[in-house]
């Protein structure tokens, strides 16, 4: 197993900022880490700044500071036509200008964390970021058109509002899948698929690094070297990992974020032929047409009608509406089916780990997916499974009955911090001050 990092390094503290870009939004979060190591539990961040590029309004932009003395948090739509950079760059210097300030000055940021979605077959671990890590990164862009072309926009933006004195560090989501066999990330095509790179990588793995680490850390009665865990990331993105002693050996998603389970608005696993008798047709759909629909179209919104928001697909069918209750149960057949698989990878079972805004906050949907493997002699405890709601964020917590033999956990998804901690270890672990 790898060396636990040495997590006592500096003894004043640091401010690290993380940036987390995708399609639809930008997220940063500043977080001051008090020397002289790493806290166990993620602490609050002192600062968060969110734009979301397609909010109904317009372009909008939400900051939140918490320091010890207030907590405040201002909305504002931008002007049209705000290009992304300038939108970013400017919420940036939010940090230490204007009424939501905690920074007096650029300066007082001592690094900067970027999570960044794929880092193909090279970049496996948390790096420096240099011009030949951004060059890779921005090769990948094919792979994660969304996401990648997105950080290296933001590394751009760090490298002009910060300079060389806070380092960048970026963070993969691809890195914890690196430990897959091949007889799991090879697809059954022509070899040539294998040489050109073609084959499973699997994404969130940022969260579920953090979710096997912290279930492992709550499981006290399991061998950790032995430990074998699903961890259910359930968002607008879905995916599960088959965690075995801390190394991921199986995952859902694949060359793309699109193979596995189904989704808010994303088909996942489809059969291929589907595709081809699509587009063999006459006046069939063309490629682009295609892609967004089986990324913006599909999964819960393309089935319901209703919304890609779990939230509104089970109030329709408090209301008798059909197509969200079929919406629902393929849903979660796709959920139990890939637990299944995932289990068979694993070879048995000692806790499902439930995560992201439907895995942490729909009790509907964790009893569901448990439900097919009480022949396993899991056990959840209806009372705890439905206390945890978005009312009672919580920590972490074990959902099944005593007698259970596989535990149930919910822990909440904090992939910003996970990205910090990584830009902290790298940056200052082992250099007391
Ligand atoms: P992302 O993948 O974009 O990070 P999140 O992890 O924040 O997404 O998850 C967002 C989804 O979580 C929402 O679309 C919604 O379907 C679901 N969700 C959030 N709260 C609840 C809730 N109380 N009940 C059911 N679903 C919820």
């Amino acid at each position: 197993m790898a060396m636990p990092p040495d997590d006592s390094a500096v003894d004043s503290s640091v401010n690290i900022l993380v940036m987390n870009a995708g399609s639809s939004s930008h997220k940063v979060r500043l977080y001051r880490i008090e020397g002289p190591g790493l806290p166990d539990d993620p602490p609050d961040p002192l600062w968060e700044g969110k734009i979301e590029w397609s909010a109904p309004g317009g372009a909008e932009r939400t900051v939140t500071r918490n320091t010890a003395v207030d907590k405040a948090t201002a909305r504002e739509t931008l002007p049209p036509g705000t290009a992304r950079a300038d939108g970013v760059s400017h919420l940036l210097e939010m940090l230490w200008r204007g009424g939501m300030a905690v920074l007096g000055g650029p300066d007082e940021v001592a690094a900067i964390g970027h999570r960044v979605v794929h880092g193909g077959r090279h970049l496996r671990e948390p790096m420096r970021v240099t011009p030949d890590v951004m060059a890779t990164i921005q090769e990948l862009a094919p792979l994660a058109p969304e996401h990648n072309p997105a950080a290296c926009e933001g590394m751009e933006i760090t490298e002009k509002l910060f300079g060389q004195a806070a380092p960048g560090v970026a963070v993969f989501d691809t890195a914890f899948h690196r430990t897959i066999p091949d007889a799991a990330t090879v697809y059954p095509g022509p070899y040539a698929w294998v040489e050109q790179g073609i084959r499973r990588y699997g994404f969130h793995g940022i969260s579920h690094a953090w979710c096997a680490e912290r279930a492992a850390r709550m499981l006290v009665d399991h061998d950790p070297g032995t430990l074998r865990l699903i961890c259910c990331h359930l968002g607008n993105g879905c995916s599960l990992a088959a965690v075995r002693g801390g190394q991921c050996v199986d995952t859902t998603m694949g060359f793309t974020p699109m193979e596995g389970l189904m989704m808010g608005s994303r088909a996942g696993s489809i059969d291929p032929g589907v595709l081809l008798h699509l587009l063999g047709q006459h006046g069939g759909p063309t490629l682009s047409d295609l892609g967004r629909v089986l990324n913006e179209e599909s999964g819960l919104k393309g089935l319901s009608g209703v919304s890609e928001d779990l939230r509104a697909v089970l109030s329709a069918i408090d209301g008798g509406d059909e197509r969200a209750r079929l919406a629902l149960d393929v849903y979660i057949h796709r959920l139990c089916w890939h637990i299944g698989a995932m289990t068979a990878s694993l070879g048995g079972l000692d806790a499902l780990v439930f995560t992201a805004g439907v895995g942490e906050n729909s009790a509907v949907v964790r009893r569901a997916a448990c439900r097919p493997f009480a022949f396993l002699g899991l056990a959840l405890d209806e009372g705890k499974n439905a206390g945890v709601s978005e009312t009672d964020p919580g920590t972490d917590r074990d959902i099944s009955r005593a007698d259970s033999r596989v535990r149930v956990l919910v822990i909440p998804a904090h992939e910003e911090w996970a990205v910090a901690r990584e830009c902290w270890r790298l940056t200052f672990a082992g250099k007391a001050a």
